[in-house]
């Protein structure tokens, strides 16, 4: 695609996400308001709004429903089996949580509903990545298609399996992964990797 045909489509969508400060879905009448308004105002001025949500996972059904109808991508707390999850990532009671994320992961890939796992890996949980992985890989259709390997733009990228494609999914509407030329944030994660890299390398010498 032509490099100004790509800037346009490009500069036609208007982002908003709703992260930090704890689970934004808690705030659930903001919330919804805010995206009423925010999709009101981009279709006002005929861009495309993109609304992405991090999200514990843990979701009563009626706001699942309306987050699936309403937004475009989310990204999961789910740090790992549940012996992990469960330990690092209670409810509020206390109570386990694993089963409630699985189940909203499943919703989503019902709804064929773009969405992204973020794991806080530790040092008790960092052995059991692999089983992780490869039980996300087996059980949820919506992961399957975002391995840095099927990214034809990360693959000349030397940090892609520090990233894996992770900047990408934040430049774009975390769906049409190739829809886009350069991001401001790859070449900053690009400077980062690099930087440590040499830290290591001066460490080690
Ligand atoms: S920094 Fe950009 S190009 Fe490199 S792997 Fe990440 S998303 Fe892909």
């Amino acid at each position: 695609m032509p490099r100004e045909i790509t800037r346009k489509a490009v500069t036609s969508i208007l982002r908003s996400t709703f992260h930090g400060g704890g689970e934004p879905t808690l705030a659930w009448n903001i919330m919804k308001r805010t995206v009423d308004y925010f999709r009101e105002s981009a279709m006002i001025r005929g861009l495309t709004p993109l609304v992405h949500t991090a999200t514990n996972g843990v979701i009563p059904q009626d706001n699942l429903n309306w987050i699936i109808e309403n937004l475009t991508c989310a990204n999961i707390s789910l740090d790992g089996l549940p012996e992990i999850q469960n330990v690092q990532r209670p409810t509020a009671t206390g109570g386990p949580s694993f089963d409630a994320v699985k189940a909203t992961m499943c919703a989503m890939d019902a709804k064929k509903f773009s969405y992204g796992v973020r794991a806080t890996v530790t040092k008790q949980s960092v052995t059991e990545m692999g089983k992780f992985t490869s039980y996300l890989a087996d059980n949820f259709s919506c992961l399957q298609n975002r391995t840095v390997a099927k990214i034809d733009y990360c693959q000349n990228c030397f940090c892609k399996y520090h990233c894996a494609g992770d900047c990408l999914t934040r430049a774009t509407d975390g769906v049409h992964l190739t829809n886009i030329l350069d991001t401001a944030r790859c070449r900053i994660n690009q400077d980062l990797t690099q930087d440590q890299i040499i830290q290591n390398l001066t460490d080690v010498s």
